[in-house]
């Protein structure tokens, strides 16, 4: 089939990557001005000009990226197949409707507020107690958008540096750990979970996944479980969708949905028998989904800002190197490196290793290392 991916960064490159070889062609359409390396054709339009030759030349069209425009996607999906559909893309763009909605399916969230002005985001802050999380309701991203009150009198210098009219206001959770579960769907309904990922992000980057993720109670997956599937039904969700989650002594709460393959589920690509990239192809294509289950253990290392030497990361046995063809940049995302293992103390021992050879990474710290017991 011929595929059209909305957006031209790494998640659209390695799409396109694991549906070559199932026999499809991929075009890219770029809006942002600033294209990727996108494997495939490349259609940049930022004046959207051209959306009737990028649609004459596709099937079925996706998206590797949720901050679109929400009427050109609604165009696009009356004259062409668009999977996930337009109910995933609203709810995943705006975070009051994403709490709502896992409000309305009983999923526990961190208490919240909508505030509106300076003085609503003070009031919520007093009413919710400090510390709070605030958060741009639309476009933040990788903790880009967002400002921790430590007290209701930080409210004013929050509003300015976030600079957004309205902001999700979240009591601060002390997780234990971050969590993240990642599902498919396909037309047909089927539904595969792939396991859960422990995840270790720094400022608001991630930084580490974990997979499978250790020491997980049979009850959390379950939990986890539950709620993805009902999340894929209730918007009738095809393809992929990651939930990420705070682990606490009461239990999961969800923090944020993205309708699309994720960050959190690159270890699939070596560490599962089908990965995240395939199985949405496949999804959106109307195949079979593929076995989600995990080969081994796998630690995945993003590599952010600086490359580092590749060859250092090549000489290791153990390790598979995925770059995104970009220029360094700080905090830009360049690459991934999945790491492989059979125990997870050999796993810890080699993703510490790997990240001493990436500059600006910094260590390894997770639920493996806070008890040594699990080593
Ligand atoms: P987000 O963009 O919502 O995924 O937030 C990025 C990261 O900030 C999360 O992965 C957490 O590490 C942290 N974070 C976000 N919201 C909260 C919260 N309510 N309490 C504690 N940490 C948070």
């Amino acid at each position: 089939m011929r595929i059209g991916i909305l957006g031209a960064g790494q998640l659209g490159r390695m799409l396109a990557l694991s549906g070559y070889p199932l026999g499809n062609q991929f075009v890219s359409y770029d809006i942002s001005g600033s294209p990727g390396a996108v494997i495939g054709d490349l259609m940049a339009d930022p004046a959207q000009e051209k959306l009737d030759e990028f649609l004459s030349q596709v099937d079925v069209v996706t998206y590797e990226f949720e901050n679109l425009p929400a009427d050109m996607v609604a165009a696009i999906a009356e004259r062409r197949p668009l999977y996930p559909g337009v109910t995933s893309l609203q709810v995943c763009q705006n975070r009051e409707s994403e709490k709502r909605l896992f409000g309305q399916l009983g999923i526990p969230t961190a208490r919240w507020r909508v505030a509106d002005s300076v003085e609503s985001l003070e009031a919520a802050a007093r009413e919710l107690g400090c510390p709070v999380v605030a958060k741009s309701i639309t476009e933040g991203y990788d903790g880009k958008g967002q400002a921790l009150l430590r007290a209701p009198e930080d409210a004013a210098d929050a509003w300015e540096r976030i600079g957004h009219h309205r902001l999700i206001v979240e009591s601060f959770v002390q997780f234990a750990r971050e969590l993240s579960v990642i599902a498919v769907r396909g037309q047909d309904d089927e539904i595969a979970v792939y396991p859960m990922a422990e995840n270790v992000h720094v400022d608001g980057i991630l930084r580490y996944s974990i997979a499978p993720a250790p020491s997980l109670s049979s009850t959390i997956q379950v939990e986890a479980e539950t709620y993805i599937r009902a999340l894929l039904k209730e918007m009738d969700h095809v393809g992929v969708l990651a939930l990420e989650l705070f682990e606490t002594d009461d239990g999961l709460l969800a923090n944020e949905m993205a309708p699309r393959v994720h960050n959190s589920g690159h270890w699939t690509q070596d560490g599962a028998n089908t990965s995240q990239f395939e199985n949405h192809i496949r999804a959106i294509t109307g195949m079979p989904l593929g076995d989600v289950s995990a080969r081994g253990l796998t630690c995945m290392v993003n590599i952010i800002g600086r490359h580092g030497e590749a060859k250092d990361l090549l000489r290791l046995p153990y390790t598979h190197l995925h770059l995104y063809d970009k220029s360094e940049r700080a905090g830009r995302k360049l690459g991934h490196v999945n790491v492989q293992a059979d125990s997870y103390r050999e796993l810890v021992w080699r993703a510490m290793n790997v990240a001493s050879y990436l500059p600006g990474t910094p260590e390894l710290s997770c639920s493996l290392l806070a008890s040594s017991d699990q080593l």
